[in-house]
């Protein structure tokens, strides 16, 4: 038999509410895996076995098993800038690392609902800054894949945690590729949906216009059913969107429906299949084409010519609204406080300068230098348009293809330390993710090769807002015809 840490999500729960498997016994499978494994992985921040524990043992005796939710005693884990009442979230960062949260982030709690065993808190860069995870103040987490590789990031802790199966699936953030870069490097799936298809309401705020809960898993149908479960309007969050209702959403269904490509028009921007892509890479992505291909799909070179102004407009707005949003971390009210010998603006200082690391310092410079007087049309308003530039043509491309397809990542994993000295080298591993971000359009990354040396390669499907059903269908299909997700780093 399949060992349960290998089984889908999807079918864990199934064999929950059939009463095959007991909740308890799931979580105390993955919790000794944990126990095993992420001594060297570092995917997790915090894991409280006696909770999680005790919560699996309450569904276990609940009366009547028929009516547990389709996430029954499924183990999740989360990535540490969602709150969840009672437990820590501290965002990677010093500033927040005794703060315990007194309410739950939406998506954490329609997983309650759902029943699944939220097991843990997952390792991020500081409040979601970076690519690799080494800019978490608690250390850096390792890829499965090897050791001295960065697992990717920000929400690297997750993806890591989902490609080790310390979890069956593993909520996280993305503002400009944070779920679907460290997939690609990890070897599994994720998915960033539509802006304001799910809640924001109890994520720790990086950039607001921008930020997405998502979440990363080994098979593509437990990503629907995800979405089923945690996507909907929430009136918490007044981004969030009210023409999907909450529960009326059956994209899992819809993935059974479709068994090939047949009538998919596909585009490949030449701009992001070429030009600064490692050759396996590029190598990877050939060879989807030709599955793609023989599975019915057409596929065509288009040109999305604004992509070329992507990373800066995407770093020029999340680091203005970074500078806002992290104006609230004054040790005032929660947080880190260092005394400031009774003056209200040193303590201010004092707590700011010892919470925050290094890039979440000169990104708070540079955002609010963005938006100072006598330069803000200039570079703030300059990114606002040129993002509508590319929101514009990203809508005339999808009048001609359904889909758009390009690697996730231009480099697989590289080593931990290799781009920590060059933020610029660092900022253009972004420049595939960053065009789905700021057009606020749903994106998934899925395993679609490898290098010589094992590493994974991912590619992107992106979709017209709310097609979030369109991307998980294709990335189904395609995962039907392959076996890229079924290679795993850890046996
Ligand atoms: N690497 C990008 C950044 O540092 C994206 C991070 C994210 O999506 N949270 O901003």
């Amino acid at each position: 038999m399949t060992p349960l840490w290998q089984q889908s999500a999807v079918s864990l729960a199934r064999a929950v509410r059939n009463g095959e498997l007991r909740a308890a016994e799931v979580a105390t499978a993955f919790l000794a895996r944990i126990a095993a494994l992420d001594g060297t992985l570092h995917a997790f921040l915090g894991v409280d076995a006696e909770r999680v524990l005790a919560e699996a043992s309450a569904l276990d005796q609940r009366a009547d098993r028929s009516t547990l939710g389709p996430f029954a005693g499924v183990p999740i884990a989360w990535k540490d800038n969602l709150v969840r009442c009672g437990e820590r979230a501290t965002a990677g960062s010093r500033m927040l690392e005794n703060f315990v949260a007194p309410y739950t982030a939406t998506t954490l709690a329609r997983l309650e609902q759902a029943g699944a065993t939220l097991l843990g808190r997952t390792n991020l860069d500081e409040f979601g800054m970076g690519s690799t995870t080494e800019n978490s103040a608690f250390g850096p987490t390792h890829n499965p894949w090897g050791e001295s590789l960065v697992p990717g990031g920000s929400s690297g802790g997750s993806a890591a945690a989902v490609a080790a199966d310390l979890c069956s699936l593993a909520v996280g953030s993305d503002t400009g590729g944070s779920i679907r870069q460290p997939a690609a490097l990890c070897g599994i799936a994720g998915l960033k949906p539509t802006y304001g298809r799910t809640s924001r309401y109890g994520l720790i705020a990086y950039a607001s216009s921008l930020d997405c809960v998502g979440a990363c898993a080994r098979y593509v149908e437990d990503l629907a059913l995800w979405l089923d479960v945690c996507g909907g309007n929430d009136p918490n969050d007044a981004t969030s969107r009210s023409d999907t209702p909450a529960g009326d959403a059956p994209t899992l269904a819809a993935l059974q429906q479709r068994r090939d490509l047949r009538t998919l028009r596909i585009g490949m921007p030449w701009q992001l299949n070429g030009p600064g892509l490692e050759d396996e890479v590029a190598a990877s992505m050939q060879s989807a084409v030709e599955v793609l291909r023989g599975l019915g799909a057409q596929v065509h070179e288009c040109s999305l010519p604004a992509v070329s102004y992507a990373v800066p407009t995407y770093y020029l707005l999340a680091m203005a609204e970074a500078s806002s949003n992290l104006a609230r971390y004054d040790g005032v009210r929660y947080g880190l406080q260092r005394p400031g010998g009774g003056r209200i603006e040193a303590m201010i200082a004092a707590s700011r300068s010892a919470g925050f690391g290094a890039e979440v310092k000169l990104r708070v410079l540079l955002g609010t230098f963005a938006l100072s007087h006598g330069y803000q049309d200039q570079y703030y308003g300059q990114a606002l348009r040129a993002r509508e530039l590319l929101r514009a043509e990203f809508a005339q491309a999808f009048e001609q293809f359904d889909l758009l397809l390009c690697p996730t990542s231009p480099a697989p994993a590289f080593p931990l330390g290799s781009h920590r000295d060059d933020p610029l080298a660092m900022y253009l591993c972004d420049a595939l993710t960053v065009p789905a971000s700021l057009a606020g359009l749903p994106a998934l990354s899925q395993p679609c090769g490898a290098t010589a040396d094992g590493r994974p390669i991912g590619m992107q499907w992106m979709a017209p807002a709310q097609r979030d059903d369109l991307v998980l269908q294709a990335a189904h299909a395609f995962e039907r015809h392959t076996s890229h997700h079924l290679r795993r780093a850890r046996p």
